[in-house]
């Protein structure tokens, strides 16, 4: 049986992704505590017994152990296959976008680190600043490197900087508007550098249509919970008693941010063609 270059780095990918879902994992659940990613290994929170690296294989051993320490047998959350399971689909993904390339490993931290921000804002209402600069120094360093040799890059220096400009900008402008005109907290400072951030990656055009999917999607979900009437539960007491985001359906932002700048990696050409058409269509 002969396996083609091509499937061996379709497998290749897959395997990639599932492994740094696997890592990201252990980034979701350390860096909101303060505690570092790289020491001690990973270990069952309840009995302390140290993950070997056979019960350590990317979902397989969620799968195999029936989600249970294989010491203690306490559960083990569900968020680890999934995650490790979305780092398979997205490792993917960007093969299937980038083919194997420097496009493929700088999208991929784009990618990763968003969704680790993505869910550490989702269940702590927290933006870790150093995720952000992380991601930052390497969205901005890579094009200012293929600037200076002078190679043609998926994203060119000059959008890049534009695209931080901008998605820190409109932001910074929104909470700055809202906060002395309206006198009400809209959005949070951790929206504007994880927008700048995004920016970075995705250019000026990228951060204005992801800030229209984000809105758009983040109106629809959160009518839905009015219209449910879930309350909210904010669980950090720094959000003030006047705080309009306490008594309606209140959502972080980041979660939105990511996804949309997702939407436009791997949609955004076909969704504008798509606009363009339906409005040559309509008028
Ligand atoms: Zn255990």
């Amino acid at each position: 049986m002969i396996i083609s270059l091509e499937s061996l780095l379709t497998i290749a990918s897959i395997f990639f992704g599932a492994s740094w879902g696997s890592f990201l994992n252990v980034v979701i659940s350390r860096v909101p505590e303060g505690l570092s990613v790289v020491s001690p290994p990973s270990r069952c929170p309840k009995c302390g017994n140290g993950i070997k690296f056979y019960d350590n294989i990317p979902v397989l051993s969620w799968i195999i152990l029936r989600g249970k320490c294989r010491h203690c047998k306490t559960s083990i959350s569900i968020q680890y296959p999934i995650i490790e399971l979305l780092g398979a689909l997205m490792g993917l993904a960007l093969y299937k976008e980038f083919d194997l390339s420097f496009e493929y490993f700088y999208y991929f931290v784009f990618v990763f680190g968003g969704i680790a921000l993505a869910y550490i804002d989702l269940k702590t209402w927290l933006v870790p600043i150093s995720i952000v600069v992380i991601m930052a120094s390497i969205g901005l360093i890579i094009p200012l490197i293929f600037f200076i040799v002078d190679i043609p890059f998926y994203i060119t220096l000059k959008e890049s900087l534009l695209g931080l400009a901008l998605g820190a900008g409109i932001i910074s402008f929104i909470i700055l508007f809202y906060k002395y005109v309206r006198k009400m907290d809209a959005l949070g400072w951790g929206d504007a550098y994880v927008l700048g951030m995004i920016g970075l990656y995705i250019g000026n055009k990228g951060v204005l249509v992801s800030l229209f999917l984000a809105t758009l999607q983040a109106s629809i979900i959160g009518i839905g919970m009015i219209l449910i009437n879930k309350k909210s539960t904010v669980p950090y007491d720094d959000v003030n008693e006047n705080d309009p985001i306490k008594n309606k359906a209140a959502l972080p932002f980041v979660p939105f941010l990511v996804i949309a700048g997702f939407e436009y990696l791997f949609f955004g050409e076909k969704l504008i063609n798509w606009y363009l058409n339906f409005m040559k269509s309509i008028t």
